[in-house]
C-alpha cells in the first residue's frame, strides 16, 4: 500500500521514513512530482494547514494522502513565529535565515525565559473521504548559537535541557523519540494499521 507525503522538506520526509521503515507501506512525496502545484499555506492553524494539503493531494494523486503542519511557539513571543515558521524571516524559507531573526529577536533574554516548544499537526486523508488527525509537542529552550549539523529548521537553536544539546546534534533516532513528529507519528502508526495493515 502506497502512503504519500504532501511535503517537499528533505528533513520532514527523512524522519517520517524512518518511523514508518519495516512495514508494508511504500512512500512517496512530492520530491516525485517536482511539477506538482504548490498549495497556499494560508490557514490560521497548523490543523488547518496539514487538512489543505492532505485534501488537496489526496485528490490530486488519488493516494492516501498524510500531511505535516509543524512550526515553533516561543513563550517570550508569546507563541510567535507559529504557523508562520517557515517564512519568519521573509517568503523564502530560509532556515539560516530564520535562525538568525529568533536568535536576534531573543538577545539579552535569560535562558530561563528562553522556553519554547515545537508542534506537529498530521493530517491523513483516503482517497475515499476518510479523515484522521494527531498532533506532537516537544519543549525546549532556545539557545544562544547554532549548534550541530543534523536536522532541519530551528534544530540548530532548540535545546533539548535533559541532554544538554540542541535536536541538531542528536542522531534521526533521538530526534524520533523525542520529538513531536515523533510523538505524533507513533499515534499515526497506530491509526494506519487500520487503513493498511502497517
Ligand atoms: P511547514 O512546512 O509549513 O510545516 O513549516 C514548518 C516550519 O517549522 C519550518 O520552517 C521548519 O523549519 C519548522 N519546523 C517544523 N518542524 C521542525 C523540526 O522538527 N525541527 C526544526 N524546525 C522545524
Amino acid at each position: 500500500m502506497e502512503l504519500f507525503l504532501a511535503t517537499r522538506n528533505e528533513g520532514k520526509i527523512r524522519e517520517i521514513r524512518e518511523l514508518l521503515k519495516g512495514g508494508e507501506i511504500s512512500i512517496t512525496s512530492l520530491r516525485d512530482y517536482p511539477d506538482a502545484p504548490e498549495v497556499v499555506e494560508n490557514g490560521e492553524t497548523y490543523r488547518d494547514n496539514a487538512f489543505k494539503k492532505a485534501r488537496f493531494f489526496t485528490r490530486w494523486t488519488g493516494k492516501l494522502t498524510l500531511a505535516d503542519d509543524s512550526g515553533l511557539e516561543v513563550d517570550y513571543l508569546k507563541g510567535r513565529p507559529g504557523v508562520f515558521s517557515a517564512r519568519y524571516a521573509g517568503d523564502g524559507g530560509d532556515d539560516r535565515e530564520n535562525n538568525r531573526r529568533l536568535l536576534r529577536e531573543l538577545e539579552g533574554i535569560p535562558r530561563e525565559k528562553r522556553g519554547a516548544m515545537f508542534r506537529c499537526v498530521l493530517a491523513l486523508v483516503t482517497p475515499w473521504g476518510d479523515e484522521e488527525v494527531v498532533e506532537g509537542e516537544c519543549r525546549g529552550q532556545i539557545g544562544l548559537e547554532e549548534r550541530g549539523e543534523r536536522g532541519f529548521g530551528y534544530d540548530p537553536i532548540f535545546i533539548i535541557p535533559r541532554y544538554g544539546k540542541t535536536v541538531a546534534e542528536l542522531s534521526i533516532g533521538e530526534k524520533n523519540r523525542l520529538s513531536h513528529r515523533g510523538k505524533a507519528l507513533r499515534k499515526l502508526k497506530k491509526i494506519l494499521k487500520r487503513y493498511i495493515g502497517a
